[in-house]
């Protein structure tokens, strides 16, 4: 089962574009290494084209449709696009699959997400219309005072390849429900459904210049955009070294951002668990999509009384974790998405292995395949909490372990990282697991499970795993500006 990847330009103003330096990028299929297409490289060019298209399709003065419409036309468009990726879900999981090495599987379960996300943005677009001029409370009968909630204007939204349509959707439904308008910049390594989208976009009739999306690589399409001076807002995903870069050039505008970036997340299991179910929930916390998420559970803290069976178990199901091109059927984990992911987790391992770490399983090539940026699901124990390997993102297969006596300690090993993203507790013990979840520093605690995520609850980070809050409410709260208005009343003519 194969599938051809449409051959695209930028998008921009409504309409495909080529890129001005007319500069491509070779789609590598992570399965095959062979190259299967390519997409177009912008340059601070075709930037400055986009900003000015977002900006004239959020001028209402300039007549802008876009600019005039209510929370309920906009739902109407995002409902529109749900519907749309809906109905073109086989194509786009292929082409998800193709591009970033995601088992077929899993990349047709993000479809539903982005489906479902879209739709949710709907009905916050539609919601927005009633909370408008909510009455804010006064002490003194002289003035009325209210909040209008208006779009932050022109927002730059750049994005990673690990879920390149999702990550993307998390971004764009929200921004669109507010009333921006917006250049998307998805990573280079996996672009292929967010040039999709802008053809769905084109497809329902999305006003020109609402949604522009912009392929190429970091430095030279993504730069321009965090330090254009006519954008007005940064929403990132990715590491926290490209964070800080982000950070650094929207602070010399004072534009704002939000960042969500990495993690290096805890999962401790107590004795008291059933240890079938929380080996399962230990494996999926750090292996889906390849362990790479940014809120893997990469570090698994185990209480020594069950640490022997537990790892045993552990180690046992790992290796029959089945690893295949991602279009075979019950394959569960595909390849890491290029050459450069597959150099560096391996790094990792063989840097942990000259530390003294011990590989319980896994650490390298699987056998059956000869080509391909595969990596066996790897876990590896005997790490002190100074290696690499326990306190660095590794964004791959790899997890390792060790071994704790008491809560206390297991709070303080876990919270011992820059990180802040995620973290998991297993435990059948309710009060314990009240404790630990207040004691973690994370934005996101999982309780007798790891990874699942929703639409309606915020995600992000604490410490260097960034700020500001995606989905949810806190979603779209990131692309509003809170204006005060207060009037004087007076019974005086003027
Ligand atoms: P990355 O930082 O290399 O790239 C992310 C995006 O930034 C890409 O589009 C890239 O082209 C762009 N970029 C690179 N340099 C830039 C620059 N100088 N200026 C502007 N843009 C630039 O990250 P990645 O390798 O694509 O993704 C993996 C990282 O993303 C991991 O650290 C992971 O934890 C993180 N991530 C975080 C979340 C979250 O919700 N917190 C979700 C997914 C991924």
């Amino acid at each position: 089962m194969s599938i051809s990847v449409p051959r695209r330009q930028l998008f921009i103003d409504g309409e495909w574009k080529e890129p001005l330096q007319r500069k491509r990028i070779p789609i590598i299929n992570p399965a095959t290494e062979a190259s299967i297409g390519d997409i177009p490289a912008a340059t601070a060019e075709d930037v400055d084209i986009a900003v000015d298209a977002a900006r004239r399709a959020l001028t209402r003065n300039r007549g802008s449709e876009w600019a005039r419409a209510s929370g309920a036309q906009r739902a109407k468009y995002l409902r529109a696009i749900a519907a749309k990726i809906t109905e073109r879900k086989p194509e786009l999981a292929k082409l998800e699959a193709i591009d970033c090495g995601k088992p077929l599987d899993e990349a047709a379960w993000d479809v539903d997400d982005v489906a479902g996300c879209f739709e949710y943005y709907a009905d916050l677009a539609e919601a927005l219309d009633g909370k408008q001029r909510a009455p804010i409370s006064l002490p003194m009968e002289t003035f009325k005072s209210y909040v209008l909630k208006e779009p932050i204007g022109v927002v730059g939204l750049i994005t990673p390849w690990n879920y390149p349509l999702l990550m993307a959707t998390w971004k764009v439904a929200p921004c669109l429900a507010a009333g921006c308008t917006a250049i998307l910049k998805p990573s280079e390594l996996a672009s292929v459904t967010c040039l999709e989208l802008a053809d769905i976009c084109r497809e329902v009739g999305l006003p020109p210049g609402v949604l522009n999306i912009l392929t190429g690589f970091g430095p030279e399409a993504g730069a321009p955009l965090a330090s254009h001076p006519l954008v007005d807002k940064i929403a990132f995903t990715g590491s926290t070294e490209t964070g800080r870069k982000i950070m650094t050039a929207a602070a010399q505008i004072v534009k704002p951002v939000s960042l969500e970036l990495g993690g290096k997340s805890p999962i401790i299991v107590f004795e008291d668990v059933d240890i079938e179910k929380a080996v399962e929930w230990a494996l999926f916390g750090c292996f889906w999509t390849n362990g790479q998420i940014c809120s893997a559970t990469s570090r698994l803290l185990v209480h020594e009384d069950i640490a022997n069976e537990f790892i045993e178990k552990l180690v046992i199901w790992a290796k029959s974790i089945k690893i295949s091109d991602p279009f075979e059927e019950g394959c569960r984990l595909g390849p890491v998405v290029s050459a450069g992911q597959y150099e560096k987790v391996n790094k990792f391992i063989s840097i942990a292995k000259s530390e003294g770490a011990t590989i319980l399983c896994g650490g390298g090539r699987p056998q059956h395949l000869g080509r391909g940026f595969f990596i066996e699901p790897t876990i590896i124990a005997g790490v002190n909490t100074s290696m690499q390997v326990w306190r660095e993102e590794i964004f791959g297969p790899v997890l390792c372990i060790k071994t704790f006596k008491t809560e206390d300690e297991a709070i303080e090993i876990a919270n011992d990282t820059h990180y802040g993203l995620g973290g998991a507790v297993l435990s059948k013990d309710a009060g314990r697991c009240q404790r630990i979840t207040e004691a973690l520093q994370a934005g996101i605690v999982w309780v007798n499970c790891s990874q699942p995520c929703f639409s309606q609850a915020p995600w992000g980070g604490t410490k260097r795993s960034g700020f500001g809050r995606e989905l949810g409410e806190w979603g779209l709260e990131n692309y509003l500006n809170v204006k005060q208005v207060t009037e004087y009343i007076s019974n005086d003519a003027w």
